[in-house]
């Protein structure tokens, strides 16, 4: 399967050589995009390393470690996660800024890759700002595998503020994961709730569970949670639908159970 580097850029929030800071702060939000972008990289069967810095001395101390994390490792392709700068929109003129993608050069695989980010961005609402073309970016130059470089939206813009926080890193980190692995990602089956949980179904407490049947309201102790159970028989009880649970011998109402 194929491997990826991936990185937020710059140190993190608040130190020496951070990233941009207006209504969202660029180095705060580049690592829950990575995050969620690994996250959705890994579930779509790549291999990936966080090639993210957080103990820079200088700004460039930081893209010289950057690029030596990343080329440590062959990969097939690295991605620097960013947030813009530059629009001072901070009221808000209904125009959202929007994402664009630098690479240092651009060849027909990169911009295939390029072009379904930009598909998919867009779909979440993010004006299209096209391919961009730097010789002078050092993560661009100094990296061994196909590089390009996310500018997500931008920091100082209202619009773009409003969007972002409306959409989350979660989707936007999903979003980018397909765009790469050319895919569609299928979020987690492994935890269906409720529902059709019947007999048989193999089942976790979740915290805050309380007993159904004649323990009525009492607490599950927290050393039972998170095991897995299973059901013996399901009922409704006390107004509601329980579940026996044969290991425990205690009903547990169902909006308690998560199938696993
Ligand atoms: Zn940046």
């Amino acid at each position: 399967m194929a491997k990826y580097n991936v990185h937020g850029g710059h140190n993190p929030a608040g130190r020496t050589a951070c990233g941009a800071t207006g209504l969202l702060n660029e180095s705060k939000e580049d690592r829950k995009i990575v995050k969620a972008l690994i996250k959705y990289l890994k579930k779509g069967g790549a291999t990936v390393y966080n090639c993210t810095v957080d103990n820079g001395k200088s700004q460039g101390d930081v893209l010289v470690k950057i690029c030596a994390k990343c080329n440590a490792r062959s990969v097939k392709q690295d991605f620097s996660v960013h947030l813009n700068s530059g629009r001072n929109d901070k009221k808000g003129d209904k125009k959202v800024g929007g994402f664009e993608v630098w690479a240092y050069s651009w060849d027909t695989s990169k911009k295939a890759v390029a072009n379904r980010c930009r598909k998919k961005m867009k779909a979440l609402g993010f004006t299209d700002r096209g391919l961009k073309t730097s010789k002078d970016l050092y993560y661009l130059k100094h990296t061994k595998a196909p590089a390009m470089l996310f500018e997500i939206c931008f920091v100082d813009d209202k619009d773009d503020y409003l969007l972002y926080k409306s959409i989350g890193a979660d989707k936007i980190g999903k979003a980018l994961a397909e765009a790469i692995l050319n895919k569609t990602i299928k979020t987690s089956t492994a935890s269906k709730v409720i529902g059709n949980i019947k007999a048989g179904a193999k089942v976790k407490i979740k915290a805050g569970a309380v007993y159904g049947g004649i323990s009525k309201g009492k607490k599950v102790p927290t050393v039972y949670l998170g095991k897995k159970y299973t059901v013996t028989k399901v009922c409704k009880n006390n107004g509601q639908q329980e579940a026996l649970i044969k290991q425990l011998n205690s009903w547990v109402p169902t909006k308690y159970l998560i199938i696993v």
